[in-house]
């Protein structure tokens, strides 16, 4: 085999072998090592450890080795937590797959770039990235950007026939024409994997939610801090033992800091976005989450995202009439001319499906239906191919919505071009008929115009085929698409996606709008879009050029009733999601081509299509759908919001019960009371009532009615109404507690005391969950007994009676077993406290909720 020709599977099977997979390896930032060191890198882990210590050195043996235990426990499960989540986040990064067209036993094929190896010959284009480094073969008008390696971000000639030019590396983008290259090198053995190798790549970027929660944290920190600090006076003038105060406020400055919350954050982030990628949706940015979940509009394309992508021809248009493709004439010039034109100016090539008939399209789908229909007539692409040879091309551009190329064929130069049909008949000056070509009337336009509405309100996809000979002579690309000889066009089908319409429908519950941005004819998206349920009826459809005409207030006026925006260019697109979001959208915008990459960046999601996009759009999105499909969006929405809530709710819980802690802590303590806990009570209480349930809270998938309600609107993360509620549960909480410790304070003594206080503070809490559970009606689902995080706080409640009445834990947390009437009116009282809150919230709700 030539070099051109490529390697043989075989060969690049064995290779494979030899060098491994071409992909850069990214290291973890975060050793294992690193993560559980970190657990012990707080402060106030440090001062318990040398708490510990200090009491081991004083003889408090048991009380030393209980605290050191219950330590390492909580930075056993923080290390668990971290690992794991670190863990999703690597495997989520490696998810997204380049696609790269490669010639193997002499076809061409598609393959994932991982598979590249060395003597692998490559096609490449516009907007792909270079996925090794590699030596041009061939190339036209072929400019990389380099700016990855060199930081210099402008577009770099590049040309085979230039020894000191002809070399590509991994990492760059390829920015206009295209190529076909011999793979060099692969993987770390890259220019860029060389430069990889020395950086540690993986850097973990904070998401506007941790960033704030930040602040909560350090806030509720210094308040933790304050009560420790009081709570030492108070004991120091009490005359309590040093080192007890010490652990005391130690201790509560430990359960009351919420140092879990940002792990809890990244687990939620983790293991929910792990769920979407397994429905298809890879997120790139994890600062994008918020966003999602919030948001109102989803602006869409519709050709492959909306319909199938499954293009085939089925009607032809040619010397004034209209043909089925099933009954097209045969030796008629016109359908020649079209089918060669058809042929040469295309990008993409087909490949037999295993030994079916069928054929795979690699490359343009539109281009693929036009070579799929010359197959239908039994017309050999490659030897067309093959008759002459390719000189000039102007690729596909979605402003002038045309393409075109021109071939040699012995000493004749001839201009093959196809695009938009408005466009190229108002580029056509002759057409040609059975009877050779003839002048072309702007009468006879009028007429070819009304055939295109025609087959266009059909919902079919059209392209226009024009041809001319040419003398050779550099020229512009305007004069090359110009003077053209009309051949006809074609109606391409691309049915609907059959989940699209219920996924719209679903949207539309959940509040969001959906509107169609699509570079397609008007009548055609119009048609589409009536199929797919997306049109109300007084929704309007507007041209590109129609919008173009508005001034920005008429634009603005006109924006919320307008469903469909057909024939835009790229830079419409971008103003478009540009008006929506001024208008107060969140915009969810979709892109596949090099230039949507700018209007990806300024929607607030951008989302870029894992088959058709280009690795351009790819980068610049945060998300990337791997099945191209609108329903994917949607589901990911409601994983967005999924995660939202659970973020939420965990550090809602979080929050309420440690301020409920320090509440009741420093309530005792000013009423003159002893330590209403000892410190021993407080870590468990931390470790297991808090951290359990929160975690619950976190990782709960079982959602029900989330697409039933509208998008959050509130910026902040805690609104008024979430502030009173923090405020009632934390309050309620500490009652609870000191009611409990003066029940057996006053009844026997302290030790009973701190029982109820320590068996109540858990019970108070779990109130805490079970409401936040409630107010997000995750817990009526069918299979709440099953449900496992329904389970846990129960359980847990049942573990804190197991602890009073078994001797070994008696003893362990310095408890006494309660008589049954002091703990029957402890949980009466708390039972009471909550029956009042449960009261106000049905029957006085204006109270606090206004
Ligand atoms: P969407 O933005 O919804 O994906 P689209 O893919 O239909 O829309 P474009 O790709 O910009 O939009 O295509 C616009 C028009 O350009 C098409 O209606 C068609 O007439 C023409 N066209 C599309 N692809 C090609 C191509 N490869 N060569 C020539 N003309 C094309």
């Amino acid at each position: 085999m030539t070099q051109a020709q490529g390697l043989t599977q075989k060969q690049a099977g064995e290779l494979l072998t030899t060098y491994g997979p071409n992909e850069i390896s990214h290291q973890s930032a975060q050793t294992p090592l690193n993560l559980a060191l970190n657990q012990f890198n707080s402060p106030l882990v440090i001062i318990l450890c040398l708490a510990t210590i200090l009491s081991l050195a004083l003889g408090d043996t048991f009380e030393g080795l209980l605290i050191l235990a219950i330590v390492i426990l909580n930075a056993g499960l923080g290390f668990i937590q971290e690992y794991r989540a670190e863990k999703a986040l690597l495997s989520l990064r490696q998810m997204t797959i380049t696609i790269v067209r490669v010639t193997r036993d002499g076809k061409e094929r598609e393959i994932d770039s991982k598979e590249l190896v060395p003597g692998d010959v490559i096609f490449l284009e516009e907007g792909n990235k270079v996925p090794a480094d590699a030596q041009l073969l061939h190339s036209l008008h072929f400019e990389v950007d380099e700016s990855s390696l060199t930081g210099e971000s402008i577009a770099i000639e590049k040309d085979a026939g230039e020894q000191a030019n002809k070399l590509i590396f991994l990492g760059t983008t390829v920015v206009r024409g295209r190529a076909t290259a011999v793979i060099k090198a692969t993987g770390m053995k890259t220019k860029f994997g060389a430069i990889a190798a020395k950086l540690s790549t993986m850097q973990k970027e904070e998401t506007q939610l941790e960033k704030k929660l930040k602040i909560v944290a350090k806030q509720i920190g210094f308040a933790a801090l304050f009560v420790a600090v009081i709570i030492g006076i108070i004991g120091v003038i009490k005359g309590i033992p040093i080192l007890t105060i010490i652990l005391t406020a130690v201790s509560l400055a430990v359960a009351a800091v919420p140092e879990g919350l940002p792990a809890v954050i990244t687990i939620t982030l983790a293991v929910g976005t792990q769920r979407m990628a397994k429905k298809k949706a890879i997120l790139r940015k994890l600062s994008a989450i918020e966003a999602l979940g919030g948001i109102t509009l989803i602006a869409t394309d519709k050709t492959g995202t909306l319909t199938k992508n499954e293009m085939r021809v089925s009607r032809v248009w040619i010397d004034n009439k209209t043909f089925e493709v099933n009954a097209l004439p045969k030796n008629n010039a016109p359908l020649r001319h079209l089918i060669t034109t058809g042929i040469l100016c295309n990008n993409a090539s087909l490949a037999p499906q295993g030994a079916s008939q069928k054929f795979d399209v690699i490359g343009d789908k539109t281009e693929g239906a036009l070579l799929l229909l010359a197959q239908h007539l039994n017309i050999e692409t490659q030897t067309r191919k093959q008759d002459g040879a390719l000189t000039e091309e102007f690729a596909f551009d979605a402003t002038s919505k045309t393409m075109s190329v021109i071939w040699k064929t012995g000493g004749s130069y001839r201009v093959h071009a196809k695009g938009a049909p408005e466009m190229i008949l108002s580029q056509s000056s002759r057409i040609l008929t059975a009877d050779g070509d003839r002048a072309l009337s702007e009468k006879e336009k009028k007429v070819i115009f009304q055939s295109f509405d025609e087959m266009a309100a059909d919902g079919l996809r059209l392209i226009a085929l024009a041809t001319k000979t040419m003398s050779w002579q550099r020229q512009s690309r305007h004069q090359i698409e110009s003077d053209l000889t009309f051949i006809g066009f074609v109606g391409i089908s691309d049915p609907p996606r059959e989940e699209v319409k219920d996924a719209i429908q679903t949207a539309r519950n959940a509040g969001i709008e959906t509107v169609m941005i699509t570079g397609d004819n008007a009548l055609t998206a119009h048609a589409i879009a009536k199929q797919i349920g997306l049109m109300h009826p007084r929704d309007e459809v507007i041209t590109g050029s129609q919008f173009a005409s508005l001034s920005k207030e008429e634009k603005r006026r006109k924006l919320p009733s307008i469903r469909v925006f057909a024939r835009t260019s790229p830079e419409q697109k971008l103003e478009i999601v540009s008006l929506f979001q001024e208008a107060g959208h969140v915009v969810a915008a979709t892109g596949d081509g090099v230039n949507d990459a700018l209007a990806l960046k300024q929607a607030d999601v951008g989302v870029a299509m894992g088959i058709t996009g280009t690795d351009v759009a790819k980068e610049a999105a945060d998300m990337v759908i791997t099945d191209d499909n609108y329903a994917t969006i949607v589901s990911a929405v409601e994983e967005g919001r999924i995660i939202y809530d659970n973020m939420k709710a965990s550090i809602k819980y979080l929050i309420g019960s440690n301020i409920g802690e320090i509440l009741s802590i420093l309530g005792g303590a000013l009423l003159g009371w002893p330590f209403i806990l000892l410190p021993i009570q407080i870590l468990y209480i931390n470790l297991i009532t808090d951290g359990l349930p929160a975690l619950a809270l976190a990782l709960n998938a079982r959602h029900r009615n989330i697409m039933a309600r509208a998008p959050r609107t509130e910026k902040n993360l805690f609104t008024t109404h979430d502030i009173r509620w923090l405020t009632e549960v934390s309050s309620l909480t500490a009652l609870s507690t000191l009611a409990a410790f003066a029940v057996g304070y006053y009844l026997q003594n302290v030790a009973l005391g701190r029982t109820l206080a320590f068996v109540i503070l858990a019970l108070a809490q779990q109130y805490i969950f079970l409401d936040i559970m409630a107010q997000d009606r995750s817990m009526f689902t069918k299979h709440v007994f099953t449900n496992i995080w329904v389970i846990i706080p129960l359980a847990v409640t049942a573990l804190q009676l197991f602890l009073i009445h078994t001797s070994f834990f008696k003893a362990m947390f310095q408890l006494t077993k309660p008589h049954q009437i002091p703990l029957l009116i402890a949980v009466l009282l708390c039972s009471i406290m909550i029956v009042i809150s449960e009261a106000r919230k049905r029957f006085f709700r204006h109270w606090f909720y206004s």
